[in-house]
């Protein structure tokens, strides 16, 4: 059973849980109790391919799930024609401590496929197994990369439809053209005049308009989101961080239960807190380092315990990092409080009114034993994508860069020598224009568009162009609507027919 991070919530199934998304009180649900795994199951799974751990690891958590549709839900997500890998999450050696776990070869060259390739497949049974007659209408505000994550996540899933919204003329032309492109018979995507604030106002006034909700339920559709916080999106993150450890052991780069360190670059917290709940049911792991950009919060939070959101927001070269406020580390604090939802109500309540709230010795103490942490500039990412490539011939992305960064810091410092994965988390092409220049110097890319940047890369890195990138100019627009910031309620009601 999943209960809420701050008590004000009865139990509910996993169903239950991803259905709502959140606690609708505020809160978000974990599990009641974190299942186990003794080393010997652990071991027992190594030489596995990434879909088996994936259903054993998923079906200790989904326990309303059959073992068929846990089968199903994985066999969906993680196949040949989603991901450009065999093994979905390949891990590279960069050195003889260091492996960097490819975590982009899904549909959108991100690590939101992981997550996104098979949560709406949890979705659409969860609904069939609480409401089985209603249609579920996602609806998605994007800057860009998201939406198309979300589309490529929901495209043709049952008894789901997708509509995203995005800011007309206010993404690039490779997102736009990711977006515009997507085939599949439920998805919809809308062009707004305005910028993103626009768009994702529109959007929640949308969740918050009971009469609307109303009319729309009269016609059988419920609305829901694919938003980061459902437990269904961190679920599938876990099995990675197991994946990893044995491909290790496979590779006899580790003894069994020999533990190791997992770097991750940080936005939400989602990623690294799946890494986390992994360390819980077993998994032998000495630190997590959680890497920040110089939007730093987490960074301080970790060397502090306080916890402060008011500070200038920077916009910097790892834009999916560029986040003051991470959502889930208040599951991370309820783990560590033994469960204290009074507590967290009290820290979430304090953040909300002041942007700030500090935990107590005990907590910081807690996390001091798991949890090391650091921030990179966006000069020193750079640096290390153009040192990295030098050195041992591989091409980092600027997120990916920032975690190796960080490590490279912690390392010295703390003269740590476990053995160390460091989570890819998009592939060097989604940002092409920054890895470029870093290798070869800024003026490679003067008066070149981003097709050519995409090119050169290719050729500079000596890897195929991920075919997520490939061709996008030449494949058919299938979406051209767009509409005023004050119209996004009528196109909704037009795409519905109602
Ligand atoms: C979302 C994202 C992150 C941050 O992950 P969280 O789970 O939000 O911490 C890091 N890198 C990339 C490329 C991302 O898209």
């Amino acid at each position: 059973m999943y209960i809420s991070t701050r008590d004000n919530y009865e139990k509910v199934s996993a169903a239950q849980a991803i259905k709502l998304g959140m606690v609708p009180a505020g809160g978000l649900f974990v599990p009641e109790q974190i299942p186990t795994l003794s080393l010997e199951k652990i071991f027992a799974l190594k030489g596995c391919s990434y879909q088996a751990v994936a259903e054993k690891i998923i079906s200790l958590f989904l326990e309303d799930f059959s073992s068929e549709e846990i089968k199903g839900c994985v066999a969906r997500a993680y196949n040949g024609e989603n991901f450009t890998h065999p093994e979905i999450a390949p891990l590279s050696k960069l050195d003889d401590r260091t492996f960097i776990l490819e975590l982009w070869h899904g549909p959108t060259a991100a690590f939101k496929d992981m997550a996104l390739q098979i949560m709406p497949h949890f979705l659409s049974l969860a609904v069939r197994k609480v409401e089985a007659h209603k249609e579920i209408v996602i609806l998605v505000a994007t800057s860009g990369d998201t939406g198309k994550a979300a589309l490529e996540g929901f495209k043709n899933v049952p008894g789901i439809k997708i509509i995203v919204f995005y800011p007309h003329q206010g993404v690039s032309r490779v997102q736009e053209l990711q977006m515009s492109t997507t085939d599949g018979s439920n998805t919809y995507v809308v062009a707004v005049r305005g910028n993103f604030d626009d768009c994702q106002s529109a959007v929640k006034n949308i969740f918050a308009d009971e009469e609307f909700k109303a009319v729309l339920a009269g016609h059988d559709y419920e609305l829901s989101s694919a938003n980061s916080i459902n437990w269904g999106r961190l679920l599938p993150q876990i099995v990675y961080y197991f994946y990893a450890y044995l491909n290790l052991l496979t590779q006899g780069e580790i003894k069994a239960g020999e533990k190791i360190n997992f770097v991750v670059p940080t936005g939400n917290f989602g990623n690294i807190l799946a890494g986390w709940y992994a360390q819980k049911m077993g998994l032998p792991v000495y630190k997590f380092v959680c890497a920040s950009n110089e939007n730093k919060v987490l960074t301080d939070f970790f060397n502090t315990g306080i916890y402060d959101r008011n500070r200038e927001f920077k916009q910097t070269n790892s834009p999916s990092m560029d986040i003051l406020i991470s959502s889930n580390l208040e599951r991370f604090l309820f783990e560590l409080t033994g469960h204290d939802g009074k507590k967290i109500k009290t820290w979430m309540d304090e953040l909300n009114k002041t942007g700030r709230f500090q935990v107590d010795a005990d907590t910081k103490k807690a996390m001091d034993e798991i949890m090391a942490a650091g921030f990179a500039t966006e000069r020193e990412t750079l640096d290390t994508i153009k040192e990295v490539f030098a050195a041992a011939g591989y091409t980092l992305d600027t997120h990916t860069a920032v975690a190796v960064k960080v490590y490279e810091d912690y390392r010295k410092e703390s003269g740590d020598m476990h053995k160390t994965v460091i989570d890819a988390t998009a592939s060097p092409f989604k940002f092409n224009t920054s890895v470029l220049e870093a290798i070869k110097g800024e003026q490679t890319t003067d008066c070149k568009d981003e097709f050519e940047v995409l090119q050169e890369l290719s050729k500079v890195s000596g890897m195929p162009l991920h075919p997520a990138l490939k061709d996008l100019d030449k494949k058919p627009v299938l979406h051209k609507r767009v509409c005023d910031k004050g119209e996004i309620k009528e196109v909704i009601g037009e795409i519905l027919g109602i």
